[in-house]
């Protein structure tokens, strides 16, 4: 049987990063996946600038169109077109840009296990997994990067009441006038309620488009997702792939370490209630999670140190995006017009998110900016 310093289940951003960290500084990592790569990831794909400077190495190589128009509608009307002026995202296809997060862990030694789904954890002395087919390994610390159902981190015992949504994603094979129009622009439709909206997001031979929105929505997912691609006059393109998935949503202190195993990525519930985007904070978790696997490894006792790192460099965001997203999403159920008409015209809102984006302000820092913001998104909740 083999035998690891650690084991990393899941080889997304969250997963790949921690492998590339830990195989890096020396420790003896295996990366166990269900799927084979390049794998599909039901996801739009959009890569802010701040996502991208989070890693060691260019991602040209997988980047199908970076966008600086940012265009806005409300149920298809009330329209209005930002330009960031230079580009705030780029937009990738996940099988492409995941492979290449996988490939430079691999590449620093990591060894990766592909068609390993696992089905059984234990925890104790060391950890153990036991995957389809009787495959077994062993390490000393685990890391469940399983994504947002995450069965290994519930086997593990971690992260079973974090908070959820649904989503769902559609790529369709769009004709060259309309991968045209869409060209170095992503499209958000809003007027969802209480919350949520739909994309669209431009790729080299494919568009991708979408929905978020509250869990007890689901089951209206597949009508909006219809509604939406007539409204974008794509009724007629060839759909590639229409998956359904669900979003996490961290919000308080739900434990993600414990013993000899913790969650990283999407399965501890990193990812954004504004913009409900999680690669930036699945890579960001990712380093914490090999940073406290490392020091473990040395010595240096329990893992429980993560999720004091995770409440300390990723949470404060996370809750800033989530008093945001409650102020924003707030205005435009109460007002939706006029709330429109006004962030239509206000270039400080836009400007402040192409920041973030770009990775050249935090929503921290422009939440900061507004000290009544709280009691607004409070009012907001109540309404
Ligand atoms: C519709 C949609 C659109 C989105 N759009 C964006 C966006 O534009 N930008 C953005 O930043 N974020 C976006 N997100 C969020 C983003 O997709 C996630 O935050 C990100 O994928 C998290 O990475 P991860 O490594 O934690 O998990 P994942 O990328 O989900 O990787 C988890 C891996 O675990 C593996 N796995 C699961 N169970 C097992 C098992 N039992 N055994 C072995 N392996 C297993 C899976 O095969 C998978 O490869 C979107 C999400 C959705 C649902």
């Amino acid at each position: 049987m083999a035998r690891f310093d650690a084991l990393v289940v899941g080889a997304g951003p969250a997963g790949s990063t921690a492998a590339r960290e830990l195989a890096a500084a020396g420790a003896r990592v295996l990366v166990v996946d269900r799927a084979t790569f390049p794998r599909y990831k039901a996801c739009g794909g959009g890569i802010p600038l701040r996502t991208e400077r989070l890693l060691p190495f260019p991602i040209d190589s997988v980047v199908e169109d970076s966008v600086h128009l940012l265009d806005v509608s409300l149920r298809g009307r009330h329209r209005f077109v930002k330009d960031s002026g230079q580009p705030f995202a780029h937009m990738v296809m996940r099988d492409r840009f995941d492979h290449l997060l996988l490939s430079h862990a691999e590449r620093a030694g990591a060894v990766f296990r592909p068609g390993t789904t696992v089905r059984a954890f234990t925890g104790g002395e060391g950890v153990r997994i036991e995957a389809e087919g009787g495959f077994v390994a062993e390490a000393d610390f685990a890391i469940c990067a399983d994504g947002a159902h995450s069965p290994v981190g519930r086997m593990a015992g971690l992260g079973a009441d974090i908070a959820e949504c649904a989503a769902w994603e559609v790529e369709v094979k769009a004709p060259p006038a309309a991968l045209r129009r869409y060209r170095s622009r992503s499209l958000i439709d809003l007027g969802y309620n209480p919350w949520g909206y739909a994309w669209l997001f431009p790729k080299a031979n494919v568009l991708s488009f979408g929905i978020v929105l509250p869990p007890d929505q689901a089951g209206q997912m597949k009508e909006r997702v219809r509604a939406y691609t007539a409204r974008l006059g794509l009724g007629d393109a060839e759909v590639d792939i229409a998956r359904g998935h669900k979003i996490r949503f961290r919000r308080g202190s739900e434990s993600i370490a414990a013993g000899r195993a913790l969650l990283a990525g999407d399965s501890a519930g990193l990812a954004d209630e504004f913009t409900e985007e999680g690669i930036a904070y699945a890579v960001q978790s990712g380093r914490l999670a090999a940073r406290n696997v490392l020091r473990a490894l040395g010595g240096d006792g329990a893992l429980e140190r993560y999720q004091q790192d995770v409440d300390r460099e990723i949470m404060p965001e996370l809750r800033a995006a989530r008093l945001i997203g409650f102020m924003f999403y707030g205005m435009l159920r109460r007002a939706p017009r006029p709330w429109m008409f006004a962030s239509g015209h206000t270039t400080f809102l836009w400007d402040a998110f192409f920041a973030v984006q770009r990775g050249e302000s935090t929503y921290e820092r422009e939440a900061a900016r507004v000290p009544l913001l709280p009691a607004i998104a409070r009012r907001m909740l109540r309404a």
